[in-house]
């Protein structure tokens, strides 16, 4: 296999470019090294995206920008994630064990692996959006609309993720994650991630209530959404904000089954909930 670390991201998308559907990018490489015979056989050269300059992670106009190869380790480490509106995303991350991957495994890596992983549930809560570049100009997507199906996503032949960006929420907002896993280092069996908005009166008027490995891809519980959006957030609407999540089809399969699924959804959405309220009415 041929291995190329270009030193811009011009070098970058043009090498993936002529390289077509024989190359791909490589970050920290602790999920392609481990599949690399299984999923990527038909790959003859990596282009490794570590030298880029895409390593930052900050907060301008309003906007959180966290570059693709940011690690997950400097997540936990950032002053700028300590900001109450963004503190989601380290306590997601922590999440994310072993610590030798952490300092390894970058954003755009976790991003775009396109299954069972974390992050992705965090920050479609957040309303994130994808920078991606190719040899032909950059577009924007919504991490919400990344997602194709079980390992796919939606990047064409050349493409790389340079950035994740997230907007500044309202003053009186929160967010919280929850993750079930079957040991202490283990891929999520299920997450859920929320974040809520409220008026000055306390209702809520925005609500993006996302779960993770209860589908193929992360899906928004919309039903769920619906029934908290214009209460003011008791305790009682949010039991029931969690109990309407009918409209996800969960998954069944050998590290859990639909029914458990089914019941640790309705779990996570209320304890995200309740803390996502408990952080906006904080704020
Ligand atoms: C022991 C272990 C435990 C784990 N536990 C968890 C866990 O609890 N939660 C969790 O969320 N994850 C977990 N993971 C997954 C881990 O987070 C991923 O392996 C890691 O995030 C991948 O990042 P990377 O930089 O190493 O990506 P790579 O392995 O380098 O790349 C992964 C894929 O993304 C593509 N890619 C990488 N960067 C870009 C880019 N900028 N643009 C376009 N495509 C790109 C590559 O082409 C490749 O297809 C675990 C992994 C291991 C090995």
């Amino acid at each position: 296999m041929q291995y190329h670390r270009p030193g811009s991201l011009d070098a970058a998308v043009t090498l993936l470019r002529d390289l077509g559907d024989r190359g791909m990018p490589l970050a920290g490489g602790t999920f392609f090294v481990p599949h690399r015979r299984e999923l990527f056989t038909d790959i003859e050269a990596v282009v490794d995206v570590q030298d880029l300059g895409l390593g930052y992670i900050t907060l301008e106009n309003e906007t959180l920008r966290i570059g693709a190869t940011a690690s997950l380790a400097s997540l936990l480490e950032s002053q700028v994630l300590k900001n109450t509106s963004f503190r989601i995303i380290p306590e997601t991350v922590a999440q994310i064990t072993p610590l030798e991957l952490r300092n390894r495994a970058t954003v755009g890596g976790d991003l775009c692996i396109s299954a069972e992983t974390d992050l992705p549930t965090a920050l479609i809560a957040l309303n994130a959006q994808l920078l991606v570049a190719s040899g032909s100009g950059t577009r924007t997507i919504p991490l919400e609309q990344f997602y194709a199906g079980y390992l796919e996503n939606t990047l064409q032949v050349g493409e790389l993720v340079t950035e994740v960006m997230v907007a500044l929420p309202g003053r009186m907002s929160g967010s919280a994650f929850h993750k079930f896993k079957r040991r202490a280092i283990d891929l999520p069996v299920l997450n859920a991630a929320a974040r809520v908005e409220l008026d000055a009166g306390g209702r809520c008027v925005a609500a993006r209530i996302v779960l993770g490995c209860a589908e193929a891809i992360p899906v928004r519980a919309g039903s769920a959404e619906k029934a908290l959006l214009g209460t003011r957030c008791e305790d009682s609407d949010i039991v029931r904000s969690s109990e309407a999540t009918g409209d996800i089809d969960y998954l069944g399969d050998i590290r859990a089954s639909r029914e458990l699924r089914r019941v640790w959804g309705r779990v996570a959405v209320r304890e995200v909930l309740r803390e996502a309220v408990k952080r906006a009415m904080e704020n």
